[in-house]
C-alpha cells in the first residue's frame, strides 16, 4: 500500500469502531486526519477531533468546514458514521425508520455536501463510505438497517457517477460482522452473549469475526492513489459471506 504522505481525510464516525481503526491507519500513513464524531473525547493525537451530529445539517457544514480548515483542504472523506437496527418491518415504527435513515443515510449525503466543493480541489479525490453486507445479503432481523445499506451502495454508485468527470472516485466497503464496540454493545444485550457471538463466527465461512483493523485496510486502499482506477464498486470484507458457502457443522 502507498503512504498517504500529505493528503488530508476526514473520518466520520471516527471516535470507535471501523472509523477509529481507519484514522489512526490512515495517520500512520502519513495522512493528516480529521474526526467528525458525536462525542469526539476518545479522539487523540495526532487525530482532530471535530464533534457534530450528522443528523443536523448547520452543525455538519460548520465541522467540515472547520477540518477542511485545520487540515488545509481535504483529499478523503471516510463517510462512516452509522447505527444499527434489529426486527422485521413489522417491529420498527415510522419514526424509527425517519430516525435510522437520517442518520445512516441523510447522514452521508450532508457529510459528502459539504465536502464535495473542498475534495473538488483536490488531485487525488476520493470518497469511500461505509456500507455493510446487509445492503445485498438478505439477512434476518434487519429490514431496517438493510435498507439504509442497500441505500448506501446505491447512493455510492450515483455518486462515483455524478463526480467521475471532477476526478472524484466514490467506492464503498461492504464489512460482515465486525469486532466494533457496537458488536459488543449487540452482544451485552443478548440472553446468550456466548451463543449470539459463535452464531455471529459461524455466519462467516471465515469462522471468526471481520476485524476493524482489516475493514480499515480496505477503506484506506480505496482511499489511496493505488486504487485510482476503482470507482463505483463495493469491496467486500466479510470472511467470505457474500461469495462463499457457509462451512459445515
Ligand atoms: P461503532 O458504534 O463502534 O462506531 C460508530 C461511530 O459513529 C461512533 O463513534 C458514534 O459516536 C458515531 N456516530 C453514530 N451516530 C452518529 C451521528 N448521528 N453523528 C455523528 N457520529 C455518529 O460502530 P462500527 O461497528 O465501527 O460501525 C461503523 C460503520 O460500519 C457503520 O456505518 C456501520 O453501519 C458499519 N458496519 C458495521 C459492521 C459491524 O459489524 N460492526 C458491519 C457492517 C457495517
Amino acid at each position: 500500500m502507498s503512504d498517504f504522505e500529505g493528503l488530508r481525510a476526514l473520518v466520520t464516525g471516527g471516535a470507535s469502531g471501523i472509523g477509529r481503526a481507519t484514522a489512526h491507519l490512515l495517520a500512520e500513513r502519513g495522512a493528516r486526519v480529521a474526526v467528525l464524531d458525536l462525542d469526539t473525547a476518545t479522539v487523540d493525537r495526532p487525530l482532530l477531533g471535530h464533534r457534530a451530529d450528522v443528523t443536523d445539517d448547520t452543525a455538519v457544514r460548520r465541522a467540515v468546514s472547520a477540518a477542511a480548515a485545520d487540515l488545509g483542504g481535504l483529499d478523503v472523506l471516510v463517510n462512516n458514521a452509522g447505527i444499527g437496527a434489529r426486527g422485521t418491518v413489522e417491529d420498527n415504527d415510522d419514526a424509527e425508520w425517519h430516525r435510522v435513515l437520517d442518520v445512516n443515510v441523510v447522514g452521508m449525503v450532508r457529510v459528502a455536501r459539504a465536502a464535495l466543493p473542498h475534495l473538488r480541489r483536490s488531485s487525488h479525490a476520493a470518497v469511500v463510505n461505509t456500507c455493510s453486507i446487509a445492503a445485498t445479503a438478505g439477512l434476518p432481523q434487519r429490514a431496517l438497517y438493510s435498507a439504509t445499506k442497500g441505500a448506501v451502495y446505491s447512493l455510492t454508485l450515483a455518486m462515483a457517477a455524478d463526480h467521475v468527470h471532477e476526478g472524484i472516485r466514490v467506492n464503498c466497503v461492504n464489512p460482515g460482522t465486525a469486532d466494533t464496540p457496537w458488536i459488543g454493545r449487540l452482544l451485552d444485550a443478548a440472553d446468550d452473549p456466548a451463543a449470539e457471538r459463535a452464531a455471529l463466527e459461524a455466519r462467516q465461512p471465515t469462522g471468526r469475526l471481520v476485524t476493524a483493523a482489516e475493514v480499515a485496510g480496505a477503506i484506506a486502499y480505496l482511499a489511496s492513489p493505488l486504487s485510482g482506477a476503482t470507482t463505483g464498486t463495493a469491496l467486500a470484507v466479510d470472511g467470505g459471506m457474500q461469495g462463499l458457502r457457509p462451512r459445515p457443522a
